[in-house]
């Protein structure tokens, strides 16, 4: 069973994700991380985030490589596991700015792909109901207000210790939804098959039951 979750920053996606996938004893496949280990990447070889041609040349010296342990994800750049190094709101914006790129998408096409051939999948993304898995049976498009978009987020960042304000965590995430949605090759916008779900004002049990109900009106679980 291959279920999409696409949707904007913030929306609540991975929590979901991660809870859906624990219900249903499969694999949760988070495909940010992939854009964000090579933007993690490209911010260490001093490769400026603007700089599509640089970007594009060094994709032939990464060796990316995605495997689950224990239902872990587990992310590895050129054999060095990459863990919390891409969490960061700095990680994030190089992501943005890397995803936009048709060849760092294609570059990352095969191993997300690959994944949901071999397993059971919820993964989340921008353009899995789109583009990466059109043939998933079950696809959510998740979104949420801005503010409380940039709530969570803004928590979560304060949790890991990082430095910054509510007011910032909204501007970045703006930007990125202006990035993701405009950008020429697969930008984040519903599949015509998607089922859209506003979680604004619910929380992560009632979230993960919402997307439970939408699966259930698609296929047998
Ligand atoms: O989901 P997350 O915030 O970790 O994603 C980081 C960035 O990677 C997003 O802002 C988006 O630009 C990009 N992304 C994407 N396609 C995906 C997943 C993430 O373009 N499937």
């Amino acid at each position: 069973m291959k279920i999409a979750l696409d949707g904007p920053s913030g929306a609540g996606k991975s929590t979901v994700a991660k809870a859906l996938a624990k219900r249903l004893g499969i694999i949760y496949v988070d495909t940010g991380a992939l854009y964000r280990t090579i933007g993690l990447y490209v911010k260490r070889k001093g490769i400026d985030k603007e700089d599509k041609e640089g970007i594009i040349s060094c994709l032939e010296e990464i060796d990316l490589n995605m495997e689950f342990k224990n239902s872990e994800q587990i992310i590895t750049l050129n054999g060095e596991v990459v863990g919390d190094n891409i969490r960061t709101g700095e990680i994030a914006m190089y992501a943005s700015k890397v995803s936009a790129i048709p060849e760092v998408r294609s570059f990352l096409l095969n191993t997300q792909r690959d994944i949901a051939n071999k397993n059971s999948v919820v993964m989340d993304g921008r353009d899995i109901g789109t583009v990466i898995l059109p043939d998933a049976e079950v696809k959510v498009f998740m979104i949420a207000s801005p503010e409380a978009r940039a709530e969570r987020r803004y928590k979560e960042l304060i949790a890991k210790g990082e430095n910054c304000t509510l007011e910032s965590v909204l501007a970045d995430i703006n930007l990125r939804d202006k990035n993701d949605s405009t950008r020429q090759t697969a930008p984040c916008v519903p599949a015509d098959d998607a089922v859209i779900f506003d979680n604004s004002g619910y929380n992560v049990e009632q979230s993960v039951d919402r997307v439970i109900e939408i699966i259930k009106s698609k296929v047998e679980i």
